[in-house]
């Protein structure tokens, strides 16, 4: 700084009008203020130049002092253009990894039980006529939002379950069929079917469309604004791709015979029953690749 020829360390405010400001520094001891009448010590200002090509260096509140608003403006967008090469550089890192989320977004859509697979059975698991009775449907979405994992259903009590309760409530049973609430079987994972793990929204929605569009971006030609937004973007990339894996993981554990079954014992009509072990057998063999 102190060899740039026209460098002047005791430059009169007076007599100079300044032009712009060429560089920010931050010191790590004290340097003096640059302006003649003042020459105070600070660590942190800026290196700026006159209309008539001299260059000086003061602190950020003399800058203000004694050349004003020009100053202020000068120092905002200064700051700014700092901020917008930071954030530049920062999207020029994230550009070279694009391919590398394009390749690991594709191997987890794709695949026997992959992310194309989720969002059918998410689909179908949450949305009347995709497949899946309506009652349970409801006794999913009941399990989800409460978190328990146990169904119940209401049968006819054997005579032991009846003397049970009559110790229980210590009177006579007469009615018959007398009907308990009894658990018929546990699902697993029925947290996969909240909203919130939608992984259509995340992973072709937002992961995949997000991408795509930033590969047709030209960073040197994005707003302030534009660049903080994708930088913004970028900042939980990683942590979206991790979630999209725990929502498949999830669902691959959720959507097996083994842990929907029994739930055809809650369905009362054949076409129901029928439509549900439709949607089983989907279950069982490897789903037909997607259309
Ligand atoms: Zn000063």
């Amino acid at each position: 700084m102190l060899a740039l020829p026209a460098f002047n360390p005791r430059l009169d405010p007076g007599a100079h009008k300044l032009k712009e400001i060429i560089a920010g520094y931050t010191m790590p001891e004290n340097v003096n203020c640059g302006l003649s009448n003042c020459r105070t010590p600070h660590q942190q200002g800026y290196v700026v130049q006159t209309e008539d090509g001299m260059v000086t260096n003061i602190g950020s509140v003399c800058g203000k002092n004694y050349f004003g608003v020009d100053f202020t403006r000068m120092s905002r967008d200064f700051e700014q253009k700092v901020k917008d090469k930071d954030n530049r550089e920062r999207l020029e890192k994230h550009q070279h990894r694009v391919s590398g989320y394009h390749s690991r977004i594709k191997t987890l859509r794709a695949g026997d039980r992959g992310g194309d697979w989720v969002y059918q059975m998410q689909a179908a698991l949450t949305t009347p006529n995709k497949g899946v009775p309506v009652l349970i449907i409801r006794q999913l979405r009941d399990l989800q939002r409460t978190g328990i994992r146990d169904v119940m259903m209401s049968r006819p009590a054997t005579e032991e379950e009846i003397k049970l309760d009559e110790i229980r409530l210590g009177d006579e049973i007469k009615q018959r069929p007398y009907f308990i609430s009894a658990v018929i079987g546990t699902v697993v994972g029925a947290e996969v079917l909240g909203s919130e793990d939608n992984i259509k929204k995340l992973l072709i929605d937002d992961l995949t469309l997000k991408l795509e569009e930033f590969k047709r971006v030209k960073i040197l030609e994005l707003s302030s604004t534009q660049l903080t937004r994708w930088n913004k973007y970028f900042s939980d990339v990683e942590l979206k791709l991790t979630t999209a894996g725990r929502i498949i993981a999830g669902m691959q554990t959720l959507a097996t015979r083994e842990n929907l079954g029994f739930l055809e014992a809650l369905l009362k009509e054949d076409k129901e029953k029928a439509e549900f072990e439709r949607f089983l057998i989907r279950l069982d063999s490897p789903p037909a690749s997607v259309e």
